[in-house]
Parts: structure tokens; sequence; C-alpha cells
């Protein structure tokens, strides 16, 4: 699907900053409606910060102090952006009016509709929202557990896991080949793992021009791949090697200790290992029993309410939200759709209709991007995206056009960062 850039570019910055609401969003019901917020990412935040405009009485659950951004974590691990720039704080929600209460949620009684925490507080609510983002599965990939990805890294939460990774590249000798699994879909951020081995090829060649980056890919086709393809061909041609599918691509097992990774049809001898695990809602939403078999969490796709239990609305990378990828731009957009239906539902109103938007950008290299974008409706019980409203960078765009991409690419980050927690 194409779409001349500019038109989308320019429809992208008019719809990014908020969705698309059919109706006028809902009037407050007389009494301040509770809302408990379980998860203080890009999902929860953005929830928090919605409702508490909307005048409703919410606290967010979050155990940590500071939360580490994964946008632009790819750029910390080879050295071109500081870490400092991926940290928020939660200041500026409790300045708008959210309650902050600084701990994990553990259990949730639905009859009582009240939340508990490890503390052992519990919190009455109108309306949950849960939005703990993902687990990675350690036990999906034999061999590779918690243990193991501090051998081999997943960096796949922004944080230790994201300086380990540098600090072994930038420990690694020139020659040393780093090897990166990819898994099956759904998984956070179809794109990331691609972005990763691109920024990590150009770090190889300006600087350990004898060593190269595999990527062992579980899928036959990926997220922007004639993109990211173009970009491969023309930066890194003897730096970076893509193994499909169906050349054997699929890791089925790891040793960390002795730096192997085995696919279907070889052995692989790493200097780096990156392994990025199959991945499954945050263990919070699969233990109160909003995820399905699946280890993800079904849910309306008007209101976000969960489909397992009533009261709960589910955003983020947790949901099942069809054809919308587990990304931060969609989790702050399900999370603006999830509290308006909530609170309508909470004041007795039919939740209002809405269109929600994505835009996707990927670096290859420091001034060089390049986007897709979607926008998504309900549509037979799914999220499905609406035909011909999306598009992706053109294949042979110009020098200044991949560098404004990238440009646009900092401003997006800028902004939704901006917004949830300034
Ligand atoms: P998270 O952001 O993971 O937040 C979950 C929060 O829940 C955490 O703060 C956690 O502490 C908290 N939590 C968990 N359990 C509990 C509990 N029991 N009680 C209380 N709190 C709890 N997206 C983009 O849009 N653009 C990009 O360019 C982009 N780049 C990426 C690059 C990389 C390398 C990666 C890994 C991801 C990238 N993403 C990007 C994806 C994006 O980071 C995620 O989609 C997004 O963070 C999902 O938000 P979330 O709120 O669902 O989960």
């Amino acid at each position: 699907m194409t779409a001349p850039r500019i038109d989308r570019r320019r429809a992208s910055a008019l719809i990014a900053a908020a969705p698309l609401f059919g109706l006028a969003a809902p009037a407050l019901a007389q009494a301040r409606p509770r809302l408990v917020v379980v998860g203080g990412g890009f999902g929860g935040a953005s929830a928090a910060r919605t409702a508490a405009d909307a005048g409703a009485a919410v606290t967010l659950v979050e155990p940590n102090e500071t939360y580490v951004a994964c946008p632009f974590s790819n750029e910390v691990i080879v050295g071109l952006r500081p870490m400092e720039k991926q940290r928020f704080g939660y200041q500026g929600l409790a300045r708008r009016g959210v309650t902050l209460a600084r701990g994990s949620a553990t259990a949730v009684d639905p009859g009582r509709r009240r939340v508990t925490l490890d503390g052992g507080e519990t919190l009455d609510y109108d309306r949950l929202v849960v939005a703990p983002g993902v687990d990675l599965n350690f036990e999906a990939l034999p061999g590779y557990d918690e243990a193991a990805a501090e051998r081999m890294p997943h960096a796949w939460k922004a944080g230790p896991q994201t300086l380990l990774l540098a600090k072994m590249l930038a420990a690694m000798e020139d020659g040393g080949t780093v090897v990166m699994s990819v898994p099956a879909n759904p998984y956070r951020c179809p794109p990331g793992p691609y972005e990763r081995a691109s920024l990590i090829a150009g770090y190889l060649k300006a600087n350990k021009p004898r060593s190269k980056i595999i990527v062992l890919d579980a899928k036959e086709t990926f997220s922007k791949q004639s993109l990211f393809v173009e970009a491969w061909k023309a930066l890194y041609p003897a730096h970076i090697e893509h193994v499909p599918l169906s050349a054997g691509g699929r890791v089925t097992s790891v040793d960390a200790a002795g730096g192997v990774l085995t696919t279907e049809f070889d052995t692989v001898k790493a200097a780096v290992g990156v392994v990025i695990p199959p991945q499954r809602a945050g263990a919070f939403a699969r233990a109160i029993g909003v995820a399905d078999k699946s280890g993800w969490c079904p849910i309306d796709p008007l209101t976000f309410e969960s489909r397992l239990i009533p009261n709960i609305h589910v955003i983020g990378d947790a949901a099942i939200a069809g054809a919308m990828p587990k990304s931060a731009f969609s989790a702050d957009q399900q999370a603006r759709v999830a509290v308006h239906a909530a609170l309508a539902l909470a004041a007795g109103k039919p939740p209002p209709a809405a269109k929600l938007v994505n835009t996707c950008y990927s670096l290859a290299a420091p001034g060089y991007g390049f986007s897709i974008a979607g926008v998504y409706a309900a549509r037979d019980g799914a999220l499905a995206e609406v035909a011909g409203a999306g598009g992706i960078s053109p294949v042979g765009a110009s020098a200044e056009t991949h560098a404004a991409e990238a440009a646009y690419a900092e401003r997006w980050f800028d902004a939704i960062t901006g917004r949830i927690f300034g």
C-alpha cells in the first residue's frame, strides 16, 4: 500500500494527536468515576493522563519510580544516544491530579471491583485499565531463561538489558559475529529487530569492520522489509546477513554459556548473542484471567473491555488488537479510546466510536529514517485496517527524505513522551 509521502505525512501530523472520535467525548456522571490503571508505560500512563484530564478520580499503579522507554533504545545500544534520554518520571502525572500508587498489582476481585497490591493495599474501582506490557516468555525457547538473558541479552525491555548489550558490543573483538534471533509474530514492535540489526551493522562497519551481524528470523517476511533491504544493500552489504524461515532462520534452542544458537538447519556460534524470545501479555494480565490460551488478552475493539472479565479494559502490548501492531503509538491511542469508553460506560452511556492511528518510524542509520502508517477501526468484532488510509515510505527516496523522516521520528518521540509524562 503506497500513498504520496507528503499527503500521508500531513495526514499523520493532523491525526497523531488524538484518535478520531465519531461522537463528542462523554460527559461524566454526577459522581466522579474511579479509574484504577495498572502499569505506567506508554499505555497505562497515557490512560491515567487522559482520565485525569477528563475529570475522573484516577490512581496509577506502577512499581518503578522511573519509566524507561523502548523507542530509540536501539540507538543507546550502539552509543548514538545517552540512556538518560529514555527515562521519564511520573511527577507530571501527579501534577495533573493522578494519584500514584507505588507497587505491583497482584490480584483483582472482579465482583467487588477491587485491586490488591503487593504491599497488601487495596484499591476500589468503577473501571480498571490493565496495561502491563509484555513478558519475555522464558518457557518458549529451550535454553533461554532469565539467567541465559544475562549472557545473551534480549534488550527488549529497555533498562539494564539495553546497557548490558551496549557493553558486550563495545567489548567484542573486531572479527566477532553478532547473532540475533527474531521470533514469529506477534511480538512487541514488529520492525524493531530490523532497526536494531541496521544500527548494529552501522556500528560494526565504523568500529569493527571485520565483524558482521547475522539475523536468524522465524519469519519469511517482516515489517518495512523492502525499505530495510534497500538500506542494507546500500549501506551494509558486507555487515548484515538475514536468514529467513525458509533458509533455516528459526532458532530452536540456545546454549548461552557456549554462545551457540541452534536453528532447524544449523548451529551458529556468536561472539555476541542477542535473543529476542517469544512474548506474551504481562504476568498480571495472565494471573487475573484476562489473557486467553494464546497468552494475550482478547478485547472488544470499540471499548478495549476484556472479553473475559467485565469492567476491565486491556490496552497496549498485552491486548489482542487485531491489525494494530504492538507499539507505543498504538498503546497511547488505545489508552485514549479505552478511557473515553470506560467513562461513558461508567456513566451509563454508549461508548463513542473511534478510529485509531499508528505510525512506526525506523532508523537504518543516523539521519536515515522511514515509516509506515495505518488507520484502524472496529469491523466484525476486531480492529481492522481502514483500506486506503495508511501508507509506507517509498523505496528509492532521496537522502533528504530519509533525513526528514529521521527528524520526524525524534519529534514524534518528544511529542508522545511530552504529552504523557510532561
Ligand atoms: P510498557 O511500556 O512495557 O509498560 C508496561 C508497564 O507496566 C511497565 O512500566 C511495568 O513496570 C508495568 N507493570 C507490569 N506489571 C505490573 C503490575 N503487576 N503492577 C503494576 N505495574 C505493572 N513503539 C513505537 O511506537 N515506536 C517505536 O519506534 C518503537 N521502538 C521500539 C524499539 C524497541 C527496541 C522496542 C523493544 C520497542 C519499541 N516500541 C516502539 C514498542 C513500545 O515500546 C511498546 O509497544 C510500548 O512500550 C507498549 O506500551 P505498554 O504500556 O503496553 O507496555
